[in-house]
Protein backbone atom coordinates (compact mmCIF):
# COMPACT_ATOMS: atom_id res chain seq x y z
CA UNK A 1 0.00 0.00 0.00
CA UNK A 2 2.70 2.27 1.06
CA UNK A 3 4.47 1.96 -2.71
CA UNK A 4 1.28 2.44 -4.49
CA UNK A 5 0.67 5.02 -2.44
CA UNK A 6 4.07 6.91 -2.87
CA UNK A 7 5.17 5.81 -6.10
CA UNK A 8 1.95 6.18 -8.41
CA UNK A 9 -0.43 8.63 -6.35
CA UNK A 10 1.69 10.86 -4.79
CA UNK A 11 1.94 13.20 -7.86
CA UNK A 12 -2.00 13.13 -7.84
CA UNK A 13 -2.56 13.73 -4.50
CA UNK A 14 -0.11 16.63 -4.42
CA UNK A 15 -1.73 18.55 -7.19
CA UNK A 16 -5.74 18.17 -5.49
CA UNK A 17 -4.15 19.03 -2.05
CA UNK A 18 -2.33 22.00 -3.10
CA UNK A 19 -5.70 23.11 -5.18
CA UNK A 20 -7.52 22.52 -2.00
CA UNK A 21 -5.03 24.45 -0.09
CA UNK A 22 -5.06 28.01 -2.46
CA UNK A 23 -8.75 27.66 -2.61
CA UNK A 24 -9.13 27.76 1.49
CA UNK A 25 -6.33 30.84 1.24
CA UNK A 26 -9.04 32.18 -1.29
CA UNK A 27 -12.00 32.31 1.23
CA UNK A 28 -10.08 33.47 3.68
CA UNK A 29 -8.35 36.28 2.10
CA UNK A 30 -12.11 36.66 0.71
CA UNK A 31 -13.24 36.79 3.91
CA UNK A 32 -11.00 39.23 5.91
CA UNK A 33 -12.12 41.46 2.59
CA UNK A 34 -15.61 41.18 3.35
CA UNK A 35 -14.55 42.27 6.56
CA UNK A 36 -12.85 45.31 5.51
CA UNK A 37 -9.92 44.40 8.01
CA UNK A 38 -7.63 47.43 8.10
CA UNK A 39 -4.74 45.19 8.16
CA UNK A 40 -5.52 43.11 4.63
CA UNK A 41 -2.41 43.78 2.89
CA UNK A 42 -0.32 42.63 6.04
CA UNK A 43 -2.74 39.45 6.25
CA UNK A 44 -1.96 38.60 2.55
CA UNK A 45 1.80 38.97 2.97
CA UNK A 46 1.97 36.95 5.65
CA UNK A 47 -0.60 34.21 3.69
CA UNK A 48 2.04 34.13 0.80
CA UNK A 49 4.76 33.75 2.78
CA UNK A 50 3.59 30.64 4.66
CA UNK A 51 2.02 29.12 1.91
CA UNK A 52 4.72 29.81 -0.83
CA UNK A 53 1.96 31.21 -2.77
CA UNK A 54 2.37 34.34 -4.90
CA UNK A 55 -0.69 36.45 -4.87
CA UNK A 56 -1.45 38.77 -6.99
CA UNK A 57 -5.04 41.69 -6.73
CA UNK A 58 -6.27 43.47 -9.84
CA UNK A 59 -8.87 46.54 -9.36
CA UNK A 60 -9.58 49.46 -11.68
CA UNK A 61 -6.33 50.89 -10.03
CA UNK A 62 -3.52 48.47 -11.03
CA UNK A 63 -2.34 45.39 -9.75
CA UNK A 64 -0.90 44.66 -6.20
CA UNK A 65 1.70 41.56 -5.94
CA UNK A 66 2.27 39.35 -2.72
CA UNK A 67 5.43 36.98 -3.21
CA UNK A 68 6.75 34.45 -0.36
CA UNK A 69 10.39 36.37 -0.23
CA UNK A 70 11.24 39.89 -1.24
CA UNK A 71 13.56 39.06 -3.48
CA UNK A 72 11.25 36.51 -5.46
CA UNK A 73 9.18 39.39 -6.60
CA UNK A 74 10.08 39.15 -9.86
CA UNK A 75 7.90 35.98 -11.23
CA UNK A 76 4.80 37.58 -10.09
CA UNK A 77 5.37 39.73 -13.23
CA UNK A 78 5.69 36.65 -15.10
CA UNK A 79 2.62 35.07 -13.61
CA UNK A 80 1.01 38.66 -14.20
CA UNK A 81 0.85 37.51 -18.04
CA UNK A 82 -2.08 35.09 -16.69
CA UNK A 83 -4.22 37.31 -15.19
CA UNK A 84 -5.85 37.98 -18.17
CA UNK A 85 -6.72 34.73 -18.95
CA UNK A 86 -8.09 34.55 -15.29
CA UNK A 87 -10.64 37.16 -15.32
CA UNK A 88 -11.68 36.44 -18.76
CA UNK A 89 -12.49 32.95 -17.58
CA UNK A 90 -13.81 34.60 -14.38
CA UNK A 91 -16.04 36.85 -16.29
CA UNK A 92 -17.78 33.85 -17.91
CA UNK A 93 -17.84 31.46 -14.52
CA UNK A 94 -21.00 33.60 -12.91
CA UNK A 95 -18.97 34.02 -9.63
CA UNK A 96 -16.89 30.69 -9.40
CA UNK A 97 -13.58 30.31 -8.56
CA UNK A 98 -11.83 28.99 -11.89
CA UNK A 99 -8.39 27.48 -11.97
CA UNK A 100 -5.74 25.93 -14.61
CA UNK A 101 -2.18 24.31 -14.60
CA UNK A 102 0.30 26.12 -17.01
CA UNK A 103 4.16 25.81 -17.75
CA UNK A 104 5.55 29.77 -18.20
CA UNK A 105 8.47 27.81 -20.00
CA UNK A 106 11.62 28.67 -17.49
CA UNK A 107 10.54 26.48 -14.94
CA UNK A 108 10.48 22.49 -15.41
CA UNK A 109 7.62 22.48 -13.24
CA UNK A 110 3.59 23.99 -13.67
CA UNK A 111 2.40 26.28 -11.58
CA UNK A 112 -1.43 25.90 -10.43
CA UNK A 113 -3.17 29.25 -11.28
CA UNK A 114 -6.60 30.15 -9.54
CA UNK A 115 -8.90 33.29 -9.88
CA UNK A 116 -11.77 34.50 -7.99
CA UNK A 117 -13.55 37.48 -7.54
CA UNK A 118 -13.18 39.66 -4.54
CA UNK A 119 -15.95 42.27 -5.67
CA UNK A 120 -18.43 42.20 -8.35
CA UNK A 121 -20.10 45.53 -8.04
CA UNK A 122 -19.65 47.19 -11.22
CA UNK A 123 -17.17 49.28 -11.70
CA UNK A 124 -15.27 48.49 -8.68
CA UNK A 125 -15.04 44.80 -9.50
CA UNK A 126 -11.47 43.59 -7.47
CA UNK A 127 -9.84 39.91 -8.77
CA UNK A 128 -7.64 37.95 -6.62
CA UNK A 129 -5.42 35.40 -8.77
CA UNK A 130 -3.46 32.97 -6.73
CA UNK A 131 -0.36 31.03 -8.03
CA UNK A 132 1.34 27.76 -6.55
CA UNK A 133 4.44 26.19 -8.30
CA UNK A 134 3.73 22.57 -8.37
CA UNK A 135 6.76 21.55 -7.27
CA UNK A 136 8.03 18.23 -9.03
CA UNK A 137 7.96 15.06 -6.58
CA UNK A 138 9.79 13.12 -9.24
CA UNK A 139 13.18 13.40 -6.83
CA UNK A 140 10.75 12.70 -3.69
CA UNK A 141 9.83 9.49 -5.72
CA UNK A 142 12.86 8.67 -6.32
CA UNK A 143 14.07 8.78 -2.65
CA UNK A 144 10.95 7.13 -1.52
CA UNK A 145 11.48 4.50 -3.96
CA UNK A 146 14.80 3.85 -2.54
CA UNK A 147 14.21 3.59 1.15
CA UNK A 148 11.09 1.56 0.06
CA UNK A 149 13.31 -1.00 -1.58
CA UNK A 150 15.65 -0.75 2.02
CA UNK A 151 12.59 -1.32 3.71
CA UNK A 152 10.96 -3.78 1.65
CA UNK A 153 14.16 -5.95 1.62
CA UNK A 154 14.37 -5.72 5.63
CA UNK A 155 10.77 -6.58 6.12
CA UNK A 156 10.84 -9.30 4.02
CA UNK A 157 13.91 -10.68 5.62
CA UNK A 158 12.79 -10.24 9.25
CA UNK A 159 9.12 -11.73 8.23
CA UNK A 160 10.83 -14.66 6.72
CA UNK A 161 13.41 -14.96 9.42
CA UNK A 162 10.43 -14.59 12.09
CA UNK A 163 8.19 -17.21 10.44
CA UNK A 164 10.78 -19.99 10.14
CA UNK A 165 11.77 -19.14 14.12
CA UNK A 166 7.99 -19.56 15.09
CA UNK A 167 6.93 -22.36 12.32
CA UNK A 168 9.86 -24.54 13.71
CA UNK A 169 8.73 -23.44 17.51
CA UNK A 170 5.41 -23.90 17.02
CA UNK A 171 5.40 -27.32 14.62
CA UNK A 172 8.64 -28.99 16.06
CA UNK A 173 6.24 -29.82 18.85
CA UNK A 174 3.15 -30.70 16.67
CA UNK A 175 5.50 -32.96 14.97
CA UNK A 176 6.18 -34.83 17.90
CA UNK A 177 2.64 -35.02 19.26
CA UNK A 178 1.72 -36.30 16.50
CA UNK A 179 4.31 -38.94 16.45
CA UNK A 180 3.55 -39.52 19.89
CA UNK A 181 -0.09 -39.93 19.55
CA UNK A 182 0.43 -42.62 16.36
CA UNK A 183 2.34 -44.53 18.78
CA UNK A 184 -0.46 -44.44 21.14
CA UNK A 185 -2.91 -45.37 18.33
CA UNK A 186 -0.54 -48.58 17.80
CA UNK A 187 -1.69 -49.46 21.57
CA UNK A 188 1.12 -48.59 23.52
CA UNK A 189 -0.69 -45.85 26.42
CA UNK A 190 2.63 -45.59 28.20
CA UNK A 191 3.44 -42.77 25.55
CA UNK A 192 4.28 -39.19 27.31
CA UNK A 193 3.18 -36.10 25.30
CA UNK A 194 6.20 -33.44 25.08
CA UNK A 195 4.54 -29.67 25.21
CA UNK A 196 6.78 -26.45 25.00
CA UNK A 197 6.72 -22.94 26.11
CA UNK A 198 3.36 -22.23 24.52
CA UNK A 199 0.51 -22.98 26.86
CA UNK A 200 -1.99 -23.67 24.37
CA UNK A 201 0.67 -26.15 23.14
CA UNK A 202 1.03 -27.22 26.45
CA UNK A 203 -2.39 -28.00 27.63
CA UNK A 204 -2.56 -29.56 24.16
CA UNK A 205 -0.09 -32.63 25.12
CA UNK A 206 -1.56 -32.19 28.89
CA UNK A 207 -4.83 -33.21 27.34
CA UNK A 208 -3.53 -35.75 25.43
CA UNK A 209 -1.51 -37.38 28.30
CA UNK A 210 -4.68 -37.50 30.29
CA UNK A 211 -6.42 -39.09 27.25
CA UNK A 212 -3.63 -41.90 27.26
CA UNK A 213 -3.85 -42.39 30.47
CA UNK A 214 -7.51 -42.72 30.77
CA UNK A 215 -7.34 -45.07 27.64
CA UNK A 216 -4.53 -46.75 29.11
CA UNK A 217 -7.06 -47.28 32.15
CA UNK A 218 -10.21 -48.33 30.32
CA UNK A 219 -8.42 -50.60 28.21
CA UNK A 220 -6.43 -52.26 31.50
CA UNK A 221 -10.02 -52.63 33.33
CA UNK A 222 -11.76 -53.91 30.14
CA UNK A 223 -8.60 -57.24 29.63
CA UNK A 224 -9.41 -57.23 33.48
CA UNK A 225 -13.54 -57.61 32.98
CA UNK A 226 -12.78 -59.68 30.43
CA UNK A 227 -10.69 -61.86 32.37
CA UNK A 228 -12.94 -62.09 34.96
CA UNK A 229 -16.18 -62.64 33.00
CA UNK A 230 -14.56 -65.84 31.62
CA UNK A 231 -13.96 -66.55 34.81
CA UNK A 232 -17.12 -66.10 36.42
CA UNK A 233 -18.60 -67.87 33.09
CA UNK A 234 -16.34 -70.81 33.27
CA UNK A 235 -16.53 -71.57 37.07
CA UNK A 236 -20.58 -71.96 37.10
CA UNK A 237 -20.05 -73.58 33.43
CA UNK A 238 -18.06 -76.29 34.73
CA UNK A 239 -19.84 -76.59 38.12
CA UNK A 240 -23.26 -76.93 35.91
CA UNK A 241 -21.64 -79.67 33.95
CA UNK A 242 -20.29 -81.67 36.68
CA UNK A 243 -23.39 -81.66 38.91
CA UNK A 244 -25.23 -82.78 35.61
CA UNK A 245 -22.74 -85.31 35.05
CA UNK A 246 -22.93 -86.35 38.76
CA UNK A 247 -26.53 -86.84 38.26
CA UNK A 248 -26.64 -88.43 35.28
CA UNK A 249 -23.90 -91.09 36.68
CA UNK A 250 -24.45 -91.33 40.44
CA UNK A 251 -27.35 -89.33 41.81
CA UNK A 252 -30.29 -89.92 39.50
CA UNK A 253 -31.95 -91.83 41.59
CA UNK A 254 -31.68 -90.68 44.60
CA UNK A 255 -34.31 -88.25 45.06
CA UNK A 256 -32.45 -86.21 47.76
CA UNK A 257 -28.68 -86.13 46.16
CA UNK A 258 -30.66 -85.49 42.86
CA UNK A 259 -32.59 -82.27 44.27
CA UNK A 260 -29.15 -81.14 46.20
CA UNK A 261 -27.16 -81.27 42.91
CA UNK A 262 -29.99 -79.83 40.56
CA UNK A 263 -30.19 -76.90 43.45
CA UNK A 264 -26.59 -76.45 42.85
CA UNK A 265 -27.54 -76.26 38.79
CA UNK A 266 -29.93 -73.95 39.32
CA UNK A 267 -27.83 -71.40 41.79
CA UNK A 268 -25.08 -71.78 39.23
CA UNK A 269 -27.61 -70.62 36.42
CA UNK A 270 -28.70 -68.18 38.20
CA UNK A 271 -25.18 -66.49 38.63
CA UNK A 272 -24.73 -66.95 35.42
CA UNK A 273 -27.94 -64.85 34.55
CA UNK A 274 -26.77 -62.44 36.67
CA UNK A 275 -23.33 -61.83 35.33
CA UNK A 276 -25.55 -61.66 31.90
CA UNK A 277 -27.56 -58.78 32.99
CA UNK A 278 -25.14 -56.81 34.97
CA UNK A 279 -23.45 -56.62 31.62
CA UNK A 280 -26.55 -55.85 29.20
CA UNK A 281 -27.56 -53.20 31.99
CA UNK A 282 -24.29 -51.54 31.42
CA UNK A 283 -24.51 -51.30 27.56
CA UNK A 284 -27.77 -50.38 27.49
CA UNK A 285 -26.94 -47.38 29.96
CA UNK A 286 -23.85 -46.99 27.75
CA UNK A 287 -25.65 -46.51 24.57
CA UNK A 288 -28.72 -44.80 26.71
CA UNK A 289 -31.18 -46.85 25.51
CA UNK A 290 -32.90 -47.44 28.61
CA UNK A 291 -36.19 -45.57 29.31
CA UNK A 292 -37.00 -44.88 33.25
CA UNK A 293 -40.82 -45.81 34.53
CA UNK A 294 -40.95 -43.23 36.96
CA UNK A 295 -44.39 -43.92 39.33
CA UNK A 296 -45.10 -42.98 43.19
CA UNK A 297 -43.54 -45.57 45.67
CA UNK A 298 -42.46 -45.44 49.32
CA UNK A 299 -38.55 -45.79 49.49
CA UNK A 300 -38.75 -47.75 52.56
CA UNK A 301 -41.09 -50.39 51.87
CA UNK A 302 -38.97 -50.65 48.61
CA UNK A 303 -35.66 -50.71 50.95
CA UNK A 304 -37.53 -53.32 53.22
CA UNK A 305 -38.45 -55.72 50.27
CA UNK A 306 -34.94 -55.92 48.95
CA UNK A 307 -33.37 -56.05 52.75
CA UNK A 308 -36.26 -59.43 52.75
CA UNK A 309 -34.38 -61.40 50.48
CA UNK A 310 -31.31 -61.11 52.63
CA UNK A 311 -33.11 -63.03 55.82
CA UNK A 312 -30.89 -66.20 54.56
CA UNK A 313 -27.66 -64.45 55.13
CA UNK A 314 -28.86 -63.72 59.18
CA UNK A 315 -29.83 -67.25 59.60
CA UNK A 316 -26.99 -69.11 58.13
CA UNK A 317 -24.27 -66.96 58.33
CA UNK A 318 -24.37 -64.88 61.07
CA UNK A 319 -24.77 -61.49 59.30
CA UNK A 320 -26.97 -59.44 60.97
CA UNK A 321 -28.82 -56.20 58.90
CA UNK A 322 -30.03 -53.22 61.36
CA UNK A 323 -32.49 -51.39 59.17
CA UNK A 324 -33.24 -47.77 60.96
CA UNK A 325 -36.18 -46.09 58.47
CA UNK A 326 -38.31 -43.48 58.46
CA UNK A 327 -41.67 -43.89 57.40
CA UNK A 328 -43.45 -42.63 54.39
CA UNK A 329 -40.82 -41.56 52.09
CA UNK A 330 -42.88 -40.99 48.86
CA UNK A 331 -40.71 -41.14 45.89
CA UNK A 332 -41.34 -40.41 41.92
CA UNK A 333 -39.17 -42.65 40.71
CA UNK A 334 -38.34 -46.14 38.40
CA UNK A 335 -38.94 -48.40 41.17
CA UNK A 336 -37.19 -51.20 40.03
CA UNK A 337 -34.31 -49.67 39.07
CA UNK A 338 -33.70 -48.21 42.28
CA UNK A 339 -34.50 -51.25 43.82
CA UNK A 340 -30.92 -52.40 41.76
CA UNK A 341 -29.38 -49.97 43.23
CA UNK A 342 -30.14 -50.58 46.84
CA UNK A 343 -29.56 -54.24 46.02
CA UNK A 344 -26.44 -53.46 44.70
CA UNK A 345 -24.96 -50.81 47.04
CA UNK A 346 -26.77 -53.51 49.94
CA UNK A 347 -25.05 -56.28 48.17
CA UNK A 348 -21.41 -54.28 48.22
CA UNK A 349 -21.64 -53.71 52.14
CA UNK A 350 -22.02 -57.56 52.18
CA UNK A 351 -19.25 -58.41 50.19
CA UNK A 352 -16.78 -56.07 51.44
CA UNK A 353 -18.30 -55.93 55.52
CA UNK A 354 -15.73 -56.13 58.11
CA UNK A 355 -15.48 -59.40 60.58
CA UNK A 356 -17.92 -58.23 62.70
CA UNK A 357 -20.25 -58.84 59.75
CA UNK A 358 -22.92 -56.02 60.84
CA UNK A 359 -24.57 -54.06 57.78
CA UNK A 360 -26.20 -50.76 58.68
CA UNK A 361 -29.40 -49.52 56.24
CA UNK A 362 -30.79 -46.17 57.45
CA UNK A 363 -33.32 -44.14 55.61
CA UNK A 364 -34.41 -40.80 56.58
CA UNK A 365 -35.99 -37.63 55.62
CA UNK A 366 -33.59 -34.30 55.05
CA UNK A 367 -35.38 -31.24 54.39
CA UNK A 368 -37.01 -32.31 50.72
CA UNK A 369 -35.10 -35.31 50.13
CA UNK A 370 -35.01 -39.21 51.33
CA UNK A 371 -31.84 -40.01 52.27
CA UNK A 372 -30.74 -43.43 51.69
CA UNK A 373 -27.35 -44.77 53.41
CA UNK A 374 -25.95 -48.75 53.59
CA UNK A 375 -22.76 -48.92 56.01
CA UNK A 376 -20.30 -51.59 57.19
CA UNK A 377 -17.53 -51.67 58.73
CA UNK A 378 -15.53 -53.51 56.15
CA UNK A 379 -11.66 -52.29 54.69
CA UNK A 380 -12.79 -48.94 53.40
CA UNK A 381 -11.87 -47.55 50.12
CA UNK A 382 -8.41 -45.64 49.82
CA UNK A 383 -8.83 -41.92 49.36
CA UNK A 384 -7.30 -41.67 45.76
CA UNK A 385 -9.19 -44.38 44.95
CA UNK A 386 -12.62 -43.44 45.82
CA UNK A 387 -13.73 -41.12 42.75
CA UNK A 388 -12.66 -44.32 40.79
CA UNK A 389 -15.13 -47.11 42.32
CA UNK A 390 -18.30 -45.49 40.06
CA UNK A 391 -16.08 -46.37 36.50
CA UNK A 392 -16.98 -49.21 34.58
CA UNK A 393 -14.79 -52.37 35.59
CA UNK A 394 -13.06 -51.00 38.13
CA UNK A 395 -11.64 -52.57 41.46
CA UNK A 396 -10.09 -50.78 44.16
CA UNK A 397 -6.60 -52.41 44.32
CA UNK A 398 -7.46 -54.04 48.21
CA UNK A 399 -10.09 -56.47 45.92
CA UNK A 400 -7.38 -58.11 43.85
CA UNK A 401 -7.02 -60.68 46.58
CA UNK A 402 -10.60 -61.68 45.97
CA UNK A 403 -10.43 -60.94 41.77
CA UNK A 404 -13.57 -62.97 40.59
CA UNK A 405 -15.91 -61.81 43.56
CA UNK A 406 -17.15 -59.26 41.21
CA UNK A 407 -17.54 -57.93 37.79
CA UNK A 408 -16.95 -53.94 38.78
CA UNK A 409 -19.87 -53.20 36.90
CA UNK A 410 -22.25 -52.23 40.33
CA UNK A 411 -21.45 -49.51 41.01
CA UNK A 412 -21.31 -48.29 37.96
CA UNK A 413 -25.03 -49.28 37.43
CA UNK A 414 -25.57 -47.49 40.20
CA UNK A 415 -24.02 -44.37 38.99
CA UNK A 416 -25.85 -44.77 35.88
CA UNK A 417 -29.30 -44.77 37.31
CA UNK A 418 -28.78 -42.01 39.98
CA UNK A 419 -27.77 -39.71 37.54
CA UNK A 420 -30.74 -40.42 35.09
CA UNK A 421 -32.94 -40.03 38.12
CA UNK A 422 -30.77 -36.59 39.02
CA UNK A 423 -30.34 -37.79 42.58
CA UNK A 424 -26.71 -37.04 44.61
CA UNK A 425 -25.10 -39.66 45.82
CA UNK A 426 -21.55 -40.79 47.06
CA UNK A 427 -19.44 -42.43 49.57
CA UNK A 428 -17.65 -41.91 52.95
CA UNK A 429 -14.67 -44.11 53.56
CA UNK A 430 -12.35 -44.43 56.04
CA UNK A 431 -9.84 -47.07 55.26
CA UNK A 432 -9.78 -49.91 58.03
CA UNK A 433 -12.79 -48.20 59.66
CA UNK A 434 -15.74 -49.05 57.02
CA UNK A 435 -17.93 -47.08 54.12
CA UNK A 436 -20.72 -45.56 53.91
CA UNK A 437 -22.23 -45.23 50.72
CA UNK A 438 -25.12 -43.26 50.19
CA UNK A 439 -27.90 -41.38 47.72
CA UNK A 440 -30.81 -39.20 48.24
CA UNK A 441 -33.68 -38.73 45.96
CA UNK A 442 -36.77 -36.06 46.35
CA UNK A 443 -39.85 -36.51 48.29
CA UNK A 444 -42.67 -36.33 46.36
CA UNK A 445 -44.96 -33.86 47.26
CA UNK A 446 -48.36 -35.05 46.55
CA UNK A 447 -49.54 -38.37 45.79
CA UNK A 448 -51.15 -39.32 42.67
CA UNK A 449 -53.34 -42.14 42.19
CA UNK A 450 -51.32 -45.22 41.66
CA UNK A 451 -52.32 -46.67 38.34
CA UNK A 452 -51.82 -50.43 38.45
CA UNK A 453 -49.30 -51.01 35.86
CA UNK A 454 -48.24 -54.92 34.35
CA UNK A 455 -44.97 -55.25 37.01
CA UNK A 456 -41.92 -55.90 34.25
CA UNK A 457 -39.92 -59.17 34.66
CA UNK A 458 -36.23 -57.75 35.69
CA UNK A 459 -36.08 -60.18 38.50
CA UNK A 460 -33.12 -60.93 37.08
CA UNK A 461 -31.69 -57.94 37.41
CA UNK A 462 -31.93 -58.04 41.06
CA UNK A 463 -30.23 -60.34 43.36
CA UNK A 464 -33.47 -60.98 45.39
CA UNK A 465 -33.06 -65.14 45.02
CA UNK A 466 -31.61 -65.76 48.14
CA UNK A 467 -29.14 -68.54 47.04
CA UNK A 468 -28.12 -66.43 44.97
CA UNK A 469 -26.74 -63.68 47.33
CA UNK A 470 -24.98 -66.72 49.28
CA UNK A 471 -23.26 -67.71 45.93
CA UNK A 472 -22.08 -64.12 45.89
CA UNK A 473 -21.01 -63.59 49.71
CA UNK A 474 -19.54 -67.67 50.11
CA UNK A 475 -17.10 -66.68 46.95
CA UNK A 476 -15.20 -68.90 45.19
CA UNK A 477 -14.01 -71.24 48.24
CA UNK A 478 -18.00 -72.72 48.51
CA UNK A 479 -17.96 -72.50 45.03
CA UNK A 480 -15.38 -75.42 44.75
CA UNK A 481 -16.58 -77.70 47.74
P1 LIG B 1 -17.71 -55.32 42.11
O1 LIG B 1 -18.57 -56.18 41.30
O2 LIG B 1 -16.24 -55.58 41.92
O3 LIG B 1 -18.10 -55.25 43.53
P2 LIG B 1 -18.62 -52.60 42.02
O4 LIG B 1 -18.78 -51.64 40.88
O5 LIG B 1 -19.84 -52.94 42.80
O6 LIG B 1 -17.90 -53.88 41.46
O7 LIG B 1 -17.56 -51.97 43.00
C1 LIG B 1 -16.37 -51.44 42.50
C2 LIG B 1 -15.28 -51.58 43.53
O8 LIG B 1 -15.52 -50.67 44.61
C3 LIG B 1 -15.24 -52.94 44.17
O9 LIG B 1 -14.45 -53.82 43.41
C4 LIG B 1 -14.62 -52.67 45.52
O10 LIG B 1 -13.22 -52.66 45.43
C5 LIG B 1 -15.09 -51.25 45.82
N1 LIG B 1 -16.23 -51.28 46.77
C6 LIG B 1 -17.53 -51.25 46.48
N2 LIG B 1 -18.29 -51.25 47.60
C7 LIG B 1 -17.43 -51.30 48.63
C8 LIG B 1 -17.57 -51.34 50.07
N3 LIG B 1 -18.78 -51.31 50.66
N4 LIG B 1 -16.45 -51.36 50.83
C9 LIG B 1 -15.23 -51.36 50.25
N5 LIG B 1 -15.01 -51.33 48.91
C10 LIG B 1 -16.10 -51.30 48.10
Amino acid sequence: MIWALQIFFLSNSYETMKTREVSRIASVISRAYQQEDDNLSNSIQELSVNNDFYILMESRSGYLFFAPESESRLPVYTYMSHAPQLKSLLENSHGLPVSFKFNNGMEKYSTLAYGCVLNSSPGSEIYLYIFSPLYPVTSTVNILKNQLLYVTFITLLLAFVLAIYFATRISKPLKSITATAKEMGKGNYNVKFEGNSYSEINRLAATLNTASYELGMADNRQKDLIANVSHDLKTPLTMIRSYAEMIRDLSGDIPEKRNAHLKVIMDESDRLSQLVSDLTSVSAMQTHRIALEKDYFDLTEAAASILASYDILIERDGYSFEFNAQKDCLVYADETRIKQVIANLTTNAIKYCGDDKLILVTLRKIGRKCRFEVSDHGPGIKPEEIPHVWDRYYKTSSNYVRPTEGTGLGLSIVKEILTLHHANYGVNSKVGKGSVFWFELDIARKEREKTPREPRDRTKEIPQDPALIEEIVDGKESESE
